[in-house]
């Protein structure tokens, strides 16, 4: 059988830990027998960013940005310790951090379904995604301890000289505490477009929830900007496709996605991003199935999984011990990827190799195959039984040549 041709070049992020380890067994094993792809390859293995002081990563965002796809490995964030173990020049940023600000991208994570893992909410039939800003808010706050009594005030002063806006936040009568946070509109907008942009690709309604009501100012500017933007530049392309945007207030949406049965894009304001998606993964039982994609306003993708290297397998792995670590995530960040290069170049055959190839691991897993992680939360059925590392993708290659 000849292999199946990638037109344009895709980016590839090659990463660390355990991760690096499945990383090149699923492109050995999944990939590169069918598919003939163009890759540029940025190696952003620790030690390699350590070395080109951190070049390589920006590197690699410039690569998105030129090319629209890329595939990324997950990489370890440097600690203090970790600049110990690697013996790292200094703890750099984190590249995930990187690229997202390269690229002023928003981040959607979605769950992986299969049959016999059932998410915690039984209505839930199909995956909902969250879609966090991950700008602003709390995130980068100013607070203060107040120590006892005084005033404490919110005061703008315009650049252009015209007089400072100043209002009171409380006269304190006894110690208590002060925040101040900020956002842009600019990185609203930026949010609300990969919302769109996002939602029209997957063809799912998109709810938009912040507390407008009680933020009358704050929260109440996110929905200005979303409704301009979607009146502006969405509301036909919408209609087109059948899909819908709704704006409900948070209490709300949290109400309405526990009876729904999911197939939304839910995108909210930082906090509640960080706080639902934990809630969302973990309802769906193993991070090893939450994927994660990077959507850029200008419609640039990158596509890795939601967890980490593994770090605690990686360590027992070169203890010589076996390990049974989950690549599904990373599967479906090449899938993603591919998919979405397939489309963009117009070549079906791609896309299709996509699909199938993510129905040969779902169907690997319904079958009864599957590593440690989900047969701790699976369904109990006489057909599973707990592969190591290597024998699940072994066993999705060995469903994927059948179906091709
Ligand atoms: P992690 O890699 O997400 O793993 C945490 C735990 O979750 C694992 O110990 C394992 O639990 C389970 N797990 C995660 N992925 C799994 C998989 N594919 N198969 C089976 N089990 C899986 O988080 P971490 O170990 O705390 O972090 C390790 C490194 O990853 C850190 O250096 C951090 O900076 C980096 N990190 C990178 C990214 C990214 O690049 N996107 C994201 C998060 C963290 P058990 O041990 O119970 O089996
Ligand atoms: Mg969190």
């Amino acid at each position: 059988m000849s292999k199946i041709k990638v037109k344009t070049t895709m980016v590839e992020m090659d990463g660390d830990e355990m991760t690096r380890i499945m990383w090149s067994m699923v492109k050995a094993k999944l990939l590169f027998p069918y598919l003939d792809i163009p890759l540029e390859y940025y190696d952003l293995h620790v030690k390699y960013r350590d070395d080109t002081d951190d070049q390589v990563t920006f590197d690699a965002a410039r690569a998105i940005i030129k090319y629209g796809v890329g595939v990324k490995c997950a990489t370890i964030t440097p600690t203090e310790d970790r600049v110990k173990e690697y013996d790292l020049k200094k703890a750099w940023k984190s590249p995930n951090g990187t690229i997202r600000a390269m690229l002023d991208g928003t981040v959607f994570r979605t769950p992986i379904q299969v049959k016999n893992v059932k998410p915690s909410v039984s209505s839930w039939k199909k995956p909902i995604t969250i879609g966090r800003h991950a700008y602003g808010d709390v995130y980068n706050n100013t607070e203060i301890y107040a120590p006892g009594p005084g005033k404490a005030e919110l005061v703008f002063t315009p650049a252009d000289g015209s007089p400072p806006v100043r209002q009171t936040i409380h006269d304190f009568t006894a110690p208590g505490i002060i925040q101040g946070i900020h956002n842009t509109d600019q990185s609203i907008a930026s949010f609300a477009k990969a919302c769109f942009t996002h939602a029209l690709d997957q063809k799912t309604d998109l709810w938009f929830s912040t507390k407008d009501t009680i933020s009358k100012i704050y929260d109440a500017n996110f929905r200005r900007i979303f409704a301009e933007e979607f009146e502006k530049n969405w509301q036909d392309k919408f209609a087109a496709t059948g899909i819908e945007y709704f704006f409900t207030l948070i209490d709300d949406a949290v109400a309405r996605i526990m009876k729904s049965e999911g197939g939304i894009l839910w995108a909210v304001k930082n906090y509640d991003g960080d706080v639902m998606s934990d809630m969302i993964a973990s309802a769906n039982g193993s991070l090893a199935m939450m994927t994660s994609v990077l959507v850029s306003p200008d419609g640039h993708y990158e596509y890795e999984a939601a967890h980490g290297t593994v770090q605690k397998h990686y360590y027992k792995h070169l203890n010589g011990e076996e390990t049974s670590s989950n690549s599904m995530a990373l599967i479906f960040a090449w899938t993603g990827a591919l998919r979405k290069r397939g489309e963009l170049d117009g070549t079906d055959d791609v896309v299709r190799f996509a699909d199938i190839l993510e129905k040969a691991a779902i169907e690997t897993i319904e079958g009864g195959t599957m590593t440690g992680d989900l047969l701790l939360i699976a369904e109990p059925n006489p057909n599973n039984r707990k592969v190591n590392t290597e024998g699940f993708i072994d066993a999705i290659a060995a469903r994927l040549e059948n179906m091709l």
